[in-house]
């Protein structure tokens, strides 16, 4: 894709501190780092979202993030990271060429998670019977 931001990375067209590449994946730091070593890892081909890519692809992935998340434990002393990615803007995806966070964790850094809300067992049976079907 031409314009798109995360492709010109790819292509060396704009600047980027790579950690990691391989034939399929590229993995990079985040520019604007929620924790100290915030990094992004990308398939080099484009895809809009995560539900735009090909589940083959995930494999690429999810073993790059394995062997960085390695090294920012062993390397850098974090205790563990956070992987995950943005599906649409509602979830807050800015830049649509698919991307997976991997943000380094330590004990009492002050990131929160998710808010805890109220258990309604009910509506959450509800919803798993849905999603079961
Ligand atoms: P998302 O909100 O899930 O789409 O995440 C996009 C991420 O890309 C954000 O965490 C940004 O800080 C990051 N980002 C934006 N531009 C760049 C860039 N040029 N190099 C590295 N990371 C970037
Ligand atoms: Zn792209």
């Amino acid at each position: 894709m031409d314009d798109c931001l995360f492709c010109k990375i790819v292509r060396g067209e704009i600047p980027s501190f790579k950690v990691y590449e391989d034939e399929e994946v590229l993995a990079f730091m985040d520019i604007f780092p929620i924790t100290k070593g915030h990094l992004l890892i990308i398939p080099k081909k484009h895809y809009k979202d995560l539900l735009s890519m090909e589940s083959k692809v995930s494999e690429a992935i999810v073993s790059a993030g394995k062997k960085i998340g390695e090294k920012i434990i062993s390397e850098l002393s974090f205790e563990g990271f956070n992987f995950s990615s943005n599906q649409g803007k509602a979830a807050g995806q800015e830049v649509f060429h698919v991307h997976f966070h991997l943000i380094p964790r330590k004990t009492g850094d002050g990131l929160k998670g998710w808010p805890n809300k109220e258990a309604n067992m009910k509506e959450i049976e509800k919803i798993a019977e849905i999603l079961k079907q």
